[in-house]
């Protein structure tokens, strides 16, 4: 019996072990991809639910890893964060996103995702204007999507950095509105201009009425605080047809597509006769 507790230790040793050199490989790897250009832009279509048109897009992170294919934020994120890596790469993700979209048509906005560690630097807003200027992407244009409770770790720096990106015209969401990670009190603290609905009240909002009844109280909060409601995971136009009759301003999800790359952007614009 000592015997196999002595394997099971050495067995839990070696799992850790291969977790930490997965992990140490990972931001090896996210050390270099920056610089190397491997991390690009996607982005998600969100469409006016009352005009049915598109509005703009969600800008997504992927990882275009030379032997793993394209990967989702959700194994690198948190890498980057941990790492420090997280402002290089999101400028490097807003210069693409960007450049590409200066030239799209001109009523089409940009959201993108900020980490909540990017708060604590006194530099974001600078970072984020000069990249705007360099290149030229009207700052009218750009909404900002922020989460979580880390607002709160530096309320003033948070305060101040958002004053100086909405002076520039740059609008501000709350991002994943009901997770528990923002909470009705980060309303009160930040002049938000929209709230966005977490997919996970929305995709099951047909088939389960709790979630239907936090999705409705959202959009009656974004009505009465006048803020412009955006809804994510629209999977089927039933749940979009709710969402309209709710009085959600925006939606994106997949019944509208997949995140796209630039060219692939580029080429739907084309069609549409957006470009
Ligand atoms: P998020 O901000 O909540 O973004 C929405 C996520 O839901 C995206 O996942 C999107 O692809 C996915 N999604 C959209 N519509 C649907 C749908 O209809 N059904 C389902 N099942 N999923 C849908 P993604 O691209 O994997 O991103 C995951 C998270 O990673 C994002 O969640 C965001 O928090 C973070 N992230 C992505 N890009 C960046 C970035 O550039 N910077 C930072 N800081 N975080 C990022
Ligand atoms: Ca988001
Ligand atoms: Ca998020
Ligand atoms: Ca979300």
């Amino acid at each position: 019996a000592k015997n196999a507790g002595r394997n099971r230790h050495a067995w839990f040793d070696q799992s850790m072990e291969r977790e930490l050199q997965a992990r140490n490989e990972t931001e090896r790897g996210l050390r270099a991809a920056v610089p190397a250009h491997q991390i690009v832009p996607y982005f998600e279509s969100q469409i006016d639910l009352v005009t049915g048109r598109l509005a703009g897009f969600e800008v997504l992170a992927r990882w275009e890893h030379p032997t793993r294919g394209l990967v989702s934020p959700d194994q690198f994120i948190r890498v980057a964060e941990e790492a420090g890596l997280i402002g290089e790469l999101s400028v490097a993700i807003m210069r693409q996103a960007f450049t590409a979209a200066r030239d799209w048509n001109p009523a089409l906005t940009l959201s993108v995702n900020i980490s909540p560690a990017q708060l604590k630097d006194a530099w974001l807003a600078q970072k984020i204007i000069k990249t705007l200027t360099e290149t030229g992407f009207p700052a009218n244009r750009l909404e900002v999507e922020i989460t979580e409770s880390s607002l709160f770790e530096n309320l003033a720096l948070s305060q101040s950095i958002v004053a100086s990106l909405k002076n520039q015209g740059i609008k501000l969401a709350l991002d994943d509105f009901g997770t528990g990670y923002s909470s009705l009190a980060h309303l009160r603290a930040l002049p938000f201009d929209r709230i966005k609905i977490d997919k996970s009240f929305v995709a099951s909002a047909v088939e389960n009425p709790e979630s239907a009844a936090i999705v409705n109280a959202i959009a009656r909060l974004g009505d009465s605080l006048n803020l412009p409601v955006t809804a994510e995971g629209i999977e089927d136009a039933g749940i979009e047809a709710r969402l309209r009759q709710m009085g959600c301003a925006r939606g994106q999800g997949y019944l509208y597509g997949r995140p796209m790359s630039i060219a692939q952007v580029r080429r739907m614009l084309a069609e549409k006769r957006l470009l």
